[in-house]
């Protein structure tokens, strides 16, 4: 079948990995996930995916310590979810490498572009693990990043919510969801759904991000179908 996106460069967000349990791991949350990706996969596309860490750790909410350290335990920690994502994946018969932007050789290849390329167009699943490598940096700019470089089509950010608001749908009953919106919007009026950065390298770099909820994952199978689900941020 004709899909929309060949090549897709998914964003898991930590919360998303602990469902209710707000810390750690639920695998009875991943697995739902990692069969949504399998079925992606089937239908022939492209996938790499970027995982965050919050539900181990948070530099921006590390009170006292260094910044700089604490975003390297956070680094560490997407790097867990990197694993145990993996891990979930092969259990479905998924081809999977793990790419790390911090050398951790003996778990984890080290990131290469090239080798992502290569990997992708081999039906792998590509996971990046431990964000740009760099602090005051957050996945979600990572994912940016890593799209670019592997000049995916699309970034899919899989959130907990159903797509942009123009204020928190947690916190006002009114608050009205976006089909589609600009990221100059997102800057302008500053929108949660993501950062300054991220927001900047979407819009330089031209490339479209569909924010969609994960509470449903086959969101992500029907994203890449072209079905309509959450916010379409153009660049
Ligand atoms: N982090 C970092 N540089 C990066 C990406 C992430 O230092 O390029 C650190 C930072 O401390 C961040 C943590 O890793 O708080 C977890 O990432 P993030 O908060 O983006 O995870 P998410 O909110 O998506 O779960």
């Amino acid at each position: 079948m004709e899909l929309k996106y060949k090549r897709i460069l998914l964003k898991l967000s930590g919360e998303a990995l602990a469902g209710d349990k707000k810390f750690g791991l639920d695998f009875d949350v991943i697995n739902p996930i990692c069969k949504a990706i399998k079925e992606c996969v089937d239908l022939g596309a492209q996938i790499g995916v970027v995982v965050g860490g919050g539900n181990f750790w948070r530099g921006r909410s590390s009170g006292a310590m260094d910044r700089t350290r604490a975003d390297h335990i956070g680094m560490l920690g997407t790097a867990m979810n990197a694993l145990a994502v993996a891990d979930a994946l092969e259990e479905q018969g998924v081809d999977v490498r793990v790419q790390t932007a911090i050398a951790m050789q003996q778990v984890a290849e080290p990131y290469i572009r090239n080798r992502a390329v290569r990997h992708l167009e081999k039906g792998r699943v590509v996971i990046f693990g431990c964000g740009t490598g760099n602090p005051f940096f957050s996945t979600d700019t990572a994912a940016s990043l890593r799209a670019a470089e592997i000049e995916a089509d699309v970034i899919f950010k899989a959130t907990m919510a159903d797509g942009v608001f123009d204020k928190d749908p947690n916190k006002f009953d009114d608050a009205v969801k976006y089909d589609t919106v600009t990221c100059s919007e997102v800057l302008r009026q500053n929108l949660g759904v993501m950062d300054s950065t991220t927001a900047s390298m979407c819009k330089d770099n031209g490339l479209p991000m569909l924010v969609f909820n994960l509470k449903q994952p086959q969101n992500i199978v029907a994203a890449v179908r072209g079905e309509e689900v959450g916010t379409v941020v153009i660049p």
